[in-house]
């Protein structure tokens, strides 16, 4: 109850779109100064590739093959460069709406309800008894009917090779 009052407190302080941590992960990731060529195939996708590996990047549906963005649904290194290719991009489009201040505002929203202490507590007039449930069932592990059944199967045989085969079935059972 207090840690959730805690959260909701904390997050009307915040002004920008984006909860702080997802701010801070644009701002040190759009800064990164690392080698990255591009090389753009549509207006959504793109050839990523740095000196150690290659990645095909879809702003679109916002993913790339490094499975990062979908993992975390915020933008990797390969994404940026190539959303940083645009005019006047704008990062926080890119970012999956859990990081919006809006969506951590509504997980905490409402308040649980508090209780007096039990000196207060009203006392409820026309009880039900609630007992225990109806079950055909009885308790207890379930008895097993299979092997009695197989026995009486077998004595009927006369044929050797299906008495050889009830006997396996037989064995098989009372093994499991
Ligand atoms: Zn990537």
């Amino acid at each position: 109850m207090e840690q959730r009052a805690t959260h909701k407190i904390t997050s009307s302080t915040w002004h920008r779109e984006l909860v702080p941590h997802a701010e801070e992960y644009i701002r040190e990731i759009t800064t990164r100064k690392e080698h990255l060529l591009i090389r753009q195939s549509s207006f959504h996708r793109a050839e990523v590739e740095s000196l150690h590996c290659r990645h095909i990047v879809d702003i679109e549906t916002k993913e790339c093959t490094c499975n990062v963005w979908k993992l975390t649904g915020l933008p990797c290194i390969h994404a940026i460069a190539f959303i940083g290719k645009k005019e006047h991009p704008l990062w926080h489009t890119y970012v999956n709406d859990y990081y919006y201040i809006y969506r951590y505002r509504l997980s905490y929203d409402g308040a649980i309800a508090m209780l007096p202490g039990k000196d207060q507590w009203q006392v409820v007039q026309d009880l039900v008894e609630v007992g225990a449930p109806n079950t055909s069932r009885p308790r207890g592990r379930p008895k097993r009917r299979r092997l009695p059944i197989f026995w009486k199967r077998k004595e009927k045989f006369t044929n050797v090779a299906d008495v050889d085969f009830w006997v396996i079935i037989e064995v098989h059972a009372r093994i499991h």
